[in-house]
């Protein structure tokens, strides 16, 4: 008998399971696929070509998630992408943004115009500017950062083991901090 089931082994389930699992608690989570991680997977879309077929961008994982569970001593490595974004188009041409908007200003500027650089370029600003007044709502700060929304609770180990309803897949202990 757990003491609480998971359904779902996406990164919201495993890191509900993992934080219940350090308070002490005996929990299990479900996944009806052969793989866990959600949308959040590097699978082989095609034969010898590996990608993610959802999430390419890592971008609201708190940093004091990726702290309180270790995620580096588990191999979590985040690396920024460059280009951030090539978008072929039918006719040849091509849309590729950088991390750096000043940077896609001038590809802009160089692979369509001007006005199109201008464009994205206040375009980018009003997301800007949206996007720092909701990160003060979700409290969110980046990777490697601290926020108050989660209480880091017990420290006591707990149990946590991933099944598929039918079989089980494999047993995981989150490691006491
Ligand atoms: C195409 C696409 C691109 C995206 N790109 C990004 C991105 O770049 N950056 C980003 O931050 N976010 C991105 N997102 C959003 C992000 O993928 C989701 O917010 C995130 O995956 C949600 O995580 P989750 O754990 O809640 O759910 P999911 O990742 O959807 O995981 C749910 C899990 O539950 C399992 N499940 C469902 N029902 C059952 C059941 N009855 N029994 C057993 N298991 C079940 C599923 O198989 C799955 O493994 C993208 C989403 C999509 C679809």
């Amino acid at each position: 008998m757990v003491d609480a089931v998971i359904v779902g082994a996406g990164h919201n389930g495993l890191v509900a399971a993992a934080y219940l699992a350090r308070a002490g608690l005996d929990v299990e989570v479900v996944e009806r696929r052969e793989i866990v991680g959600g949308c959040c997977v590097t699978e082989e879309l095609w034969p010898g070509v590996r990608a993610s077929p959802g999430a390419y961008t890592l971008s609201l994982l708190r940093g004091r998630i990726i702290d309180e569970l270790g995620l580096g001593r588990h191999g979590l490595d985040v690396r920024a992408h460059e280009p951030y974004l090539f978008a072929p188009q039918p006719d040849g041409r091509k849309v590729v943004t950088w991390s750096s908007r000043e940077r896609t200003v001038s590809q802009l500027e160089r692979d369509w115009s001007a006005a199109d650089a201008r464009g994205y370029a206040e375009w980018s600003q009003r997301w800007e500017t949206a996007a720092a007044r909701v990160q003060k709502i979700i409290g969110h700060q980046g990777a490697g950062s601290q926020d108050s929304a989660v209480d880091s609770g017990a420290r006591v180990p707990g149990r946590s083991s991933v099944t598929r309803p039918a079989a089980a897949i494999g047993p995981s202990r989150v490691p006491p901090r």
